[in-house]
């Protein structure tokens, strides 16, 4: 969704949460293809997974009371529609990948959060979910998100100290600037992967992170080939809506159109060829036909 809107009100609420981190340049937890295979951390419960899991948890609900912003053609104002936030966490028998971490904690109050267009429910925090199948942030091993927006970038603390993938694109606008750098200062205490193209998380194919820039400059989608239910993907903020799917709908505030078009056209061939199950994170429809936490899609 548009952070430009809710952005103020975000790095205020965050400020609370973070201590801005203003010598950036003493540490860099880059680390190399080669070195990046034997970080290793929390392995106590990785010998209760057999078998590669994907579990969806409620990151929150967004209530846009006009969409104008989600479509550059115009024909969204005034349109509302409700979005669902999700987060996913991938067991796999080599570790544990969250991928996406919602919305601030701070939005997380008996009352919605209304700023503008926006209403924003938090219910639960993912550090509250991960307990609910006795998982600590200390246990995951993997940390990326689809990109840089708010309301998949809010709870970095839920990763404890995982090793961040992360495309250099999206790792250059959150860190390219002093702005954006202040407000992405949590994530400068991960070690992280930085790559180009797709990546291959665990090594086996089983999850990739797939490359599909335009909604921001290294925006990537997730493909899971889960062994029982096959290939799911999930869609990142490549599309909001099922309806703006079919219609190809971009928003004002993507970076790139054109390319936002290529990376469509990409995924919805790769979904086709794969007979993919595809999950649109934010439209309550598909998340809400996953298994509800703390089931899991196997
Ligand atoms: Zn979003």
């Amino acid at each position: 969704m548009n952070n430009k809107y809710i952005l103020k009100s975000a790095v205020a609420t965050m400020s609370l949460l973070v201590v801005a981190c203003s010598d950036g340049d003493t540490t860099d937890g880059k680390v190399s293809s080669s070195a990046s295979s034997t970080v290793v951390n929390g392995q106590a419960d990785e010998s209760n997974v057999s078998a590669l899991a994907l579990y969806t948890m409620d990151c929150g609900v967004i209530d846009i009371s006009d969409l104008d912003s989600f479509s550059t053609i115009g024909d969204y104002k005034g349109v509302r529609d409700v979005f669902s936030d999700s987060c996913h966490l991938i067991r796999h028998p080599k570790g544990d990948l969250l991928w996406d971490v919602g919305l601030p904690e701070a939005m997380k109050a008996d009352e919605p959060v209304v700023n503008g267009v926006y209403t924003i429910t938090v219910k639960k925090t993912v550090t509250e979910q991960l307990a609910e199948i006795n998982l600590t942030p200390d246990d995951i091993e993997y940390l990326s998100v689809s990109h840089n927006h708010f309301d998949h970038t809010g709870q970095p603390e839920a990763a404890g100290d995982a090793l961040w993938l992360v495309h250099e694109n999206e790792y250059q606008a959150m860190f390219g600037n002093e702005q954006t750098a202040a407000q992405f200062a949590r994530f400068k205490d991960f070690k992280r992967k930085e790559f180009t193209g797709d990546y291959d998380v665990f090594g086996d194919g089983s999850v990739k992170i797939l490359e599909l820039p335009g909604h921001t400059p290294g925006h990537t989608a997730l493909l899971v080939n889960l062994p029982e239910s096959g290939p799911v993907m999930l869609s990142g903020d490549l599309f909001h809506r099922k309806e703006s799917r079919e219609l190809r709908r971009v928003p004002r505030f993507n970076t790139d159109e054109p390319q936002t078009h290529i990376s469509m056209d990409k995924f919805d061939e790769m979904a086709k060829a794969l007979g993919a199950r595809v999950v649109i994170q934010h439209e309550p429809d598909d998340v809400n036909a996953l298994p509800k936490f703390p089931k899991s899609l196997n």
